[in-house]
């Protein structure tokens, strides 16, 4: 539920990157690195600028890590994104807090989206440490949701979610064997209180005066916080420097656009200035926003007319992974596959370019 989709070129880095000492800056494809290749190890916390502390969390999967921003706040510090709820993160978090952390007070813990790697530990932090959580609305009420989903089958409108997607009755009776209510298995409880950020809010955290910036289509209010004195953007998953975000059409809302969504906010981020150092969630700090912002707005511009002219057929979901992803579709990434061309696919819906018809509960597009 993070990003799924490596770009071909992304990895690995070219020769002469890999050749140069990990601490040195580098520049690949319009973005600049400046802290270099390496990302702060277990335990470690990187001074990123003033009051500013870099970590990392291992998480299983092709992302490997996600980055967590140590925040300095009065006499304490906030943290921002969490973690999943797995043994390995709750680990890393008890090496900062007997390492780097210890004797510091934690304020509060921000979370800038919903997604498990995000949100999964957020419960368990503000517990530990009696302080609020920080969330947008959209974001809090989506992860108590899905935490409260839980259930021993998926509900039959999820199997016909997948059949009109056009998986075989094999892939649907696999999933269905396992269960439903995955979310509820890595998150720790969610607190039954939080305080809202909204777009334009400030937030006071030590020197440093962060705005907060909301984002959609990867997720539905993600927030990002921009400090505009210091030049520096957290970016969460709104902007990645290497992997593109996932952006699906998914079960709770079958008629969402969300790849509009997606794009609108690109365009958004661009009012941004280029100078900002960007901290994403996965992935180095870098510099390059609107290049990066580019890049990724063309991608999906060049995937859309790739897929309308796939559409010359009638085409369902599944017939779409060879035109949008690089690398084969296997079982495991069925899923963020399917959110993924769904997405694409209601966006030539909305803009007209293609048409949808429903033959035995199966979707089937073609170019209008
Ligand atoms: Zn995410």
């Amino acid at each position: 539920m993070t990003s799924s989709r490596a770009e071909p070129s992304a990895e690995p880095a070219s020769p002469d990157v890999s050749l140069t000492d990990p601490d040195e800056p580098y520049s690949h494809k319009g973005l600049t690195y400046p802290l270099g290749r390496r990302g702060p190890g277990q335990g470690e916390l990187i001074a990123l600028a003033e009051g500013v502390g870099w970590a990392r969390l291992p998480i299983p999967g092709s992302l490997r890590h996600i980055n967590v921003w140590v925040l300095e706040d009065g006499d304490g510090v906030a943290l921002v994104d969490t973690g999943l709820d797995i043994g390995p993160c709750r680990e890393a978090w008890d090496a900062l807090f007997e390492g780097p952390l210890a004797g510091r007070r934690i304020t509060r813990v921000i979370c800038t989206h919903f997604h498990p790697d995000h949100l999964g530990l957020a419960g368990w932090l503000t517990e530990r440490f009696a302080v609020p959580l920080w969330m947008t609305r959209g974001e809090w009420l989506f992860g108590r949701m899905l935490s409260a989903d839980v259930r021993d089958a998926p509900p039959p409108a999820a199997l016909d979610h997948w059949r009109a997607a056009g998986w075989d009755e094999e892939r649907i009776e696999a999933e269905a064997a396992k269960g439903w209510g995955r979310f509820a298995s890595i998150v720790s409880p969610i607190p039954v209180s939080y305080v809202r950020m909204e777009e334009g809010d400030r937030l006071r955290l030590g020197s440093r005066d962060w705005r907060v910036l909301i984002g959609s289509g990867h997720c539905p209010e993600h927030a990002c916080l921009v400090d505009d004195a210091g030049g520096l953007m957290i970016a969460g998953d709104q902007v990645l420097p290497r992997i593109t975000s996932n952006v699906s059409v998914g079960l709770s809302e079958p008629e969402a656009d969300p790849l509009g969504e997606w794009l609108a906010s690109i365009e958004k981020l661009k009012r941004l200035p280029d100078s900002l150092l960007v901290l994403p969630s996965h992935g180095e700090p870098f510099t390059g926003l609107h290049a990066r912002l580019d890049a990724l707005a063309h991608g999906h511009r060049d995937r859309l007319d790739a897929l309308h002219a796939r559409l010359a057929e009638p085409r369902r979901a599944v017939d779409c992974f060879g035109t949008l992803f690089a690398r084969q579709v296997d079982d495991s990434m069925l899923g963020l596959a399917t959110g993924e061309a769904l997405a694409h696919l209601r966006r030539l819906e909305v803009e007209g370019r293609a048409v949808r018809e429903v033959r035995d509960g199966v979707h089937w597009y073609r170019a209008a």
